[in-house]
């Protein structure tokens, strides 16, 4: 049976999701911004919160994990640099596996935006949850060093086309103006660019994508597409390297 998937909104922006499994009635909540949020979540599909999986080591991310758990009782599974602001039952690195239920995940360490991000990733459910890595249409701001955030990102434009993606904030119509002002060509970003006006206008949610439609709109995945490299005003000698770290630096002051 496949997995389920509830998403809602936490604090202002902040994407809350839970993963349940229907065959053994696991259920997880991916990030906990707000536990109040994620059990009024798991209440209206009549789920039962049985694991927590923590992306990074942001205070927006896991300032819900040690009430959640403390009324669910979840085992609490994420990196070590969790541990200094959340109860962490189970540390896990690159390459670790977890599983919810019968649902098995892969874990990927994806640093750069928080030295301890990890994504998790669901082959059989092609789904995968990448917290602060990659949003809609953008990515995450640098924490840590622009190499590591190119080589995260791009890993996660390398999974299958059909893989959803759930991100961790909805920074949407934000990364829609980005984008378009970067390709104001590009088809695919003007429909998604007025799609995001509309959702945003109606005060509906938008935190879910797949690496398909990524890979023709996110301007941080078409590092090697001319009007791209165009933008960041570098010459066609450019790498896909540096064109990521000029991009980001444009986006920064957008
Ligand atoms: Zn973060």
């Amino acid at each position: 049976m496949p997995a389920q998937f509830e998403t809602f909104l936490c604090l202002s922006d902040n994407i809350g999701v839970l993963m349940h499994d229907p065959a053994t009635g696991a259920t997880a909540a991916i990030d906990v911004p707000d536990a109040a949020a994620a059990l009024a979540a798991a209440g209206r599909r009549g789920w039962t919160i049985s694991d927590i999986l923590i992306t990074h080591e942001h205070v927006d991310h896991v300032q819900g994990v040690a009430e959640l758990k403390e009324k669910t009782g979840a085992r609490v599974t994420g990196p070590m640099q969790a541990r200094a602001s959340a109860p962490v039952d189970s540390i896990i690195e690159d390459g670790a596996q977890v599983k919810v239920g019968d649902l098995v995940g892969e874990v990927r360490a994806t640093p750069g935006h928080a030295a301890g991000h990890v994504i998790y990733h669901f082959p059989k459910e092609n789904a995968a949850f990448v917290g602060d890595v990659l949003f809609v249409m953008g990515c995450g701001r640098v924490n840590g060093s622009v190499d590591e955030m190119w080589r995260s990102v791009t890993a996660v434009g390398a999974l299958p086309d059909d893989t959803r993606l759930w991100v961790g904030h909805d920074y949407t119509l934000s990364n829609a103006k980005f984008a378009l002002s970067v390709e104001p060509d590009n088809e695919d970003v003007q429909k998604r660019f007025m799609r995001a006006e509309t959702m945003k206008a109606n005060g509906e949610l938008w935190g879910t994508t797949n690496v398909g439609m990524e890979k023709l709109t996110n301007p941080f995945l078409r590092l090697k597409q001319p009007a791209v490299r165009k933008s960041t005003q570098l010459t066609e000698a450019a790498t896909p390297r540096e064109v990521f770290a000029a991009l980001r630096e444009m986006k920064n002051r957008f």
